[in-house]
C-alpha cells in the first residue's frame, strides 16, 4: 500500500436509536485503542436522529472516531421536507458523509448528477464525501462491472478540483454483496479497486490517484477484513451489519492484528 492511512466506516443504515447509538460507542471506545486509531482512520455513520448524541459523547470522551453521516441534500436551505443541508452537519463536526450508496440509487432513485452536486456540496462544506460505486450481478455476469464504476465514479467527481478528489473516498461496493453475506473474493475487489484507482488517475493523474482510499464494501466481515483489507488497492472498508455490533466492528477495524 502507498502511504494512504486506512479508513474503516460503519454505515449503521437505519438502525440504532440514540441510547442505542450510545451504547455502542461506549463499548467501542473500550474495545479500540490509541494504538488501532493511529493505524486506521475510523468513521461512524449513524442515522440523522444519532447525530446529536453521537457528537457530544465522542466530543465529551475525547474519542478518537470520525463523525459520519449517510446522507445529505445538495442544497443549502429551502422547502425540502424531511432533508438536511450539508452546512447542518458540518455544524455537528460531521467529516464525512457517504453519498451515492446503492440503496439510495435504487431505492430512493438518486442519479449520478445528484450523486455529483452532493458531492460538490459535501466538499463546499468542508466535510469529505465516500463516493459508493457498484456493479449489479447482471453487470458483472456481463463484463460491464469496470465501465459501469468508470461511469460512476467519472460522473460523481465532476467539476471537483485535483486538491479536493486527493483527499476523497471512494467505496467500491458490490451490490451484490451488500447484506447478501456474499463477498467479492479478494482478488475481484482488489481488481475493482484497482480500476477505480485507474479511473481517478485517467480524470486527475497519478498523484491524485495514489492519495484517494478507496474502500471494499460488501459483507466485509471479522474473518475476511485481513485478506481484503492487505490489497495493494483497498484502503479500508464500508461496513454495514457488522458494524451495528461492537466486538465485529472492532476486529474488523483491528485487522492489521489478525493473519
Ligand atoms: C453497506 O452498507 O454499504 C454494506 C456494505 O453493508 P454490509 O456490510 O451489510 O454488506
Amino acid at each position: 500500500m502507498a502511504d494512504r492511512k486506512p479508513i474503516i466506516s460503519g454505515n449503521w443504515k437505519m438502525h440504532l436509536n440514540h441510547f442505542e447509538a450510545l451504547k455502542l460507542v461506549q463499548e467501542l471506545s473500550y474495545l479500540i485503542t490509541e494504538d488501532d486509531v493511529d493505524a486506521v482512520d475510523i468513521s461512524l455513520h449513524p442515522p440523522f436522529t444519532d447525530i446529536r448524541t453521537v457528537q457530544t459523547v465522542l466530543e465529551a470522551d475525547k474519542l478518537p472516531f470520525h463523525l459520519g453521516a449517510q446522507h445529505c441534500h445538495f442544497e443549502e436551505k429551502g422547502a425540502f421536507t424531511g432533508e438536511v443541508a450539508p452546512s447542518m452537519l458540518a455544524k455537528l463536526n460531521v467529516g464525512y458523509v457517504i453519498v451515492g450508496h446503492s440503496e439510495r440509487r435504487e431505492v430512493f432513485g438518486e442519479s449520478d448528477e445528484m450523486i455529483n452536486k452532493k458531492v460538490l456540496a459535501i466538499l463546499a462544506a468542508g466535510m469529505l464525501p465516500i463516493l459508493c460505486c457498484g456493479e449489479t450481478l447482471e453487470e458483472r455476469e456481463a463484463g460491464e462491472a469496470e465501465s459501469k464504476i468508470a461511469r460512476q465514479v467519472t460522473a460523481g467527481m465532476a467539476s471537483v478540483n485535483a486538491e479536493q478528489a486527493a483527499d476523497m473516498v471512494i467505496a467500491y461496493e458490490p451490490i451484490w454483496a451488500i447484506g447478501t453475506g456474499r463477498t467479492a473474493s479478494a482478488e475481484d475487489a482488489q481488481a475493482m479497486c484497482a480500476a477505480v484507482r485507474s479511473t481517478v488517475a485517467g480524470l486527475y493523474g497519478d498523484e491524485v490517484a495514489q492519495s484517494v482510499r478507496i474502500q471494499y464494501g460488501g459483507s466485509v466481515k471479522p474473518v475476511n477484513a485481513h485478506e481484503l483489507m492487505t490489497q495493494p488497492d483497498i484502503d479500508g472498508a464500508l461496513v454495514g451489519g457488522a458494524a451495528l455490533e461492537a466486538d465485529s466492528f472492532a476486529r474488523i477495524a483491528q485487522f492489521r492484528l489478525s493473519e
